[in-house]
């Protein structure tokens, strides 16, 4: 076979940048300077070290850390609420993240940031929003809400954060996820790892249920994305056996139900679409969205909205509300079905369903699962709360294993004793690709390019994939790789990464070895290696997502001109 250039890259966990100048010092300094604090000239001492674990959700965002006492405890904001609105209100140079900034959704919405989670992994041409005449990507929104989450939580625990584990849904993609560590960079953590959001809520619930070897198939609905995911427990392993998901699938699509069968309803009666006027549609969304809750518990509920002087009440029943969202209930139960199909399983190998995000709370949710299979649902487990718990158990296991290798010790004596203590031992938790990765090859026999996959998705990670390709003409100056996520052979569906552009040596014959290695290290980001002719190099994926590496530098500059509360 032979190929299309072939080039490789490092894909950098964040765009690299000089360590002196890194992201993190550069927010970090940049906010000392904003506090009056002294400059910290070098990184905190290894015995310093407190970690959290932060679900940064959709619509609502959690911390926890683990106590004295070696259990996960959720902790509260300043506002004393255990979540957090994922909400932004600029106001001049203060930004107000959570309740106060989603209460002024409706009186100032073009002020308010939401549902940035689903803009992550966007390059800034494709998604920014604008305020102060200063443009903002998805990741420094994100990086704005950690910050408040950070703030608040150094301010309970009366001591600095340092280190985080930050969730993700298992079906976030390479860019998504990059963009995720930036955001936690941004704010000023060091970013342990990043993890999925299903295996951190596995982990919540299996901390106390190591040994009893278990089937666990997590339904996790939240705001804004669906993750499904098998997981198998069993005695000290947590495996992750498969996953699936759509990341534009969540609360807001069935608030849209009501907000749009509500518009109709103007429309038919006044000729009028309310949906036009921003105010008028923040409005009618915080109504809808708490007339969906309330037909969690309720049969019925009635939305009132008043718009040009004109006025509207829907009545809306539980039936009536679950018929108009029956196209969403489907699109869950096939993505379920169809990570049955990926394990190999039938759902009598499931022994519980671990159901997870406030959307589950929803009778219709219940049903379908009920529907799909008779295995016992967990119910000791908040659905809110468990993935930044499980993300705080991670923590600590991450800098268990720094301490494994540095042989410096970076936790508490106690909060060490806890973990280490356990019967049998650490808990080993191994995650699987949810993503192929591949590398665009040119077929000469039918004169087309396709995708060759390298690592496969459901792969157990760390993965490593190496292959042998040819260069396609003599002499070949270039070799050019281009890095594509997907299940597709076709490159138009798959997405792509990024292309790696290596220097080939000159007056190589035509087929000449290209070696490519492709590595995908624990936060499931990619990094490539090209071989030709003896020289092995590795070679930075250059990006089409997210924050370009001199943009990191000016976000973080950006960021620290702001008063974050
Ligand atoms: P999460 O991202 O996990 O915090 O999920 C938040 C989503 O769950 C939002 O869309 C909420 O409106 C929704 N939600 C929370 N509680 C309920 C409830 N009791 N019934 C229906 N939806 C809910």
């Amino acid at each position: 076979m032979t190929s299309d250039p072939i080039s490789i890259s490092l894909a950098p966990l964040v765009p690299y940048m000089d360590p002196d100048k890194s992201a993190e010092d550069t927010a970090r300094k940049l906010h000392q300077k904003a506090a009056g604090e002294p400059a910290q000239t070098s990184s905190p001492k290894m015995n310093q070290r407190k970690a959290v674990g932060i679900d940064l959700g959709t619509t609502f965002s959690a911390v926890a850390h683990i106590d004295a006492y070696g259990k996960p405890q959720i902790i509260p904001n300043a506002e004393s609420e255990r979540i957090t609105p994922s909400v932004i209100l600029f106001d001049g140079s203060n930004v107000i993240v959570g309740t106060t900034a989603k209460n002024n959704a409706v009186a100032e919405p073009e002020k308010i940031v939401d549902f940035i989670k689903r803009e992550m992994g966007k390059p800034k041409e494709q998604f920014h929003r604008e305020f102060g005449g200063k443009v903002y990507s998805a990741e420094e929104l994100s990086a704005l809400i950690l910050k408040k989450l950070k703030l608040d939580t150094e301010k309970y625990l009366k001591q600095p954060i340092t280190d985080a584990v930050i969730t993700v849904p298992a079906y976030f993609n390479d860019a998504e996820r990059t963009a995720t560590i930036t955001a936690g960079q941004l704010a000023g953590f060091n970013v342990l790892q990043i993890i999925n959001e299903p295996t951190a809520a596995a982990l919540a619930y299996g901390l106390d249920k190591l040994n009893e070897d278990q089937t666990v198939f997590v339904f996790d609905l939240g705001g804004g994305t669906f993750d499904v995911t098998i997981m198998r427990i069993q005695g000290q392993h947590i495996n992750m056996i498969a996953t699936n998901g759509d990341h534009r699938l969540g609360g807001k699509d069935w608030d849209d139900i009501i907000v749009n069968h509500m518009a109709e309803e103007f429309d038919r009666r006044h000729g009028e679409n309310p949906l036009l006027d921003l105010q008028s549609y923040q409005a009618l969304h915080t109504r809808a969205l708490s007339a969906k809750i309330q037909l969690s518990s309720r049969d019925q509920s009635a939305v009132v909205h008043h718009h040009n002087g004109k006025s509207v009440k829907l009545e809306i029943t539980r039936n009536e509300f679950e018929r108009r969202s029956q196209h969403l209930v489907e699109k869950c139960k096939t993505i379920c079905e169809m990570v049955m199909q990926e394990a190999n399983m039938t759902w009598d190998d499931i022994d519980k369903i671990l159901l997870v995000g406030g959307m589950t709370r929803m009778p219709m949710v219940r049903t379908l699962v009920s529907q799909l299979t008779k295995a016992p649902v967990i119910d000791d487990v908040n659905p809110d709360e468990a993935v930044a718990k499980g993300a705080s158990i991670q923590a600590i296991l991450s800098l268990l294993e720094e301490e494994k290798v540095s042989g410096e010790q970076v936790l508490p004596t106690d909060t060490r004793d806890q973990f280490v203590g356990r019967e049998g031992g650490l808990i080993q938790v191994t995650n699987i690709t949810s993503h192929t990765l591949g590398v665009v090859l040119w077929d000469e026999v039918h004169l087309e390019e396709y995708v060759f996959p390298m690592i496969r998705k459901m792969t157990a990670i760390p993965a490593r994939a190496r292959n042998s390709f040819g260069t396609a003409m003599s002499n070949m100056q270039r070799a050019v790789v281009r890095v594509v996520e997907g299940e597709s052979t076709l490159p138009g569906e798959c997405t792509p990464l990024g292309i790696c552009d290596v220097e080939l040596p000159a007056f190589l014959p035509k087929g000449s070895p290209v070696e490519l290695t492709y590595e995908y290290n624990a936060n499931q980001v990619l990094e490539v290696s090209v071989e030709a002719s003896g020289n092995r190099a590795k070679v930075s994926i250059e990006r089409n997502t997210g924050l370009a590496p001199n943009e990191v530098a000016q976000a973080a500059a950006n960021l620290g001109s702001l008063r974050v509360a």
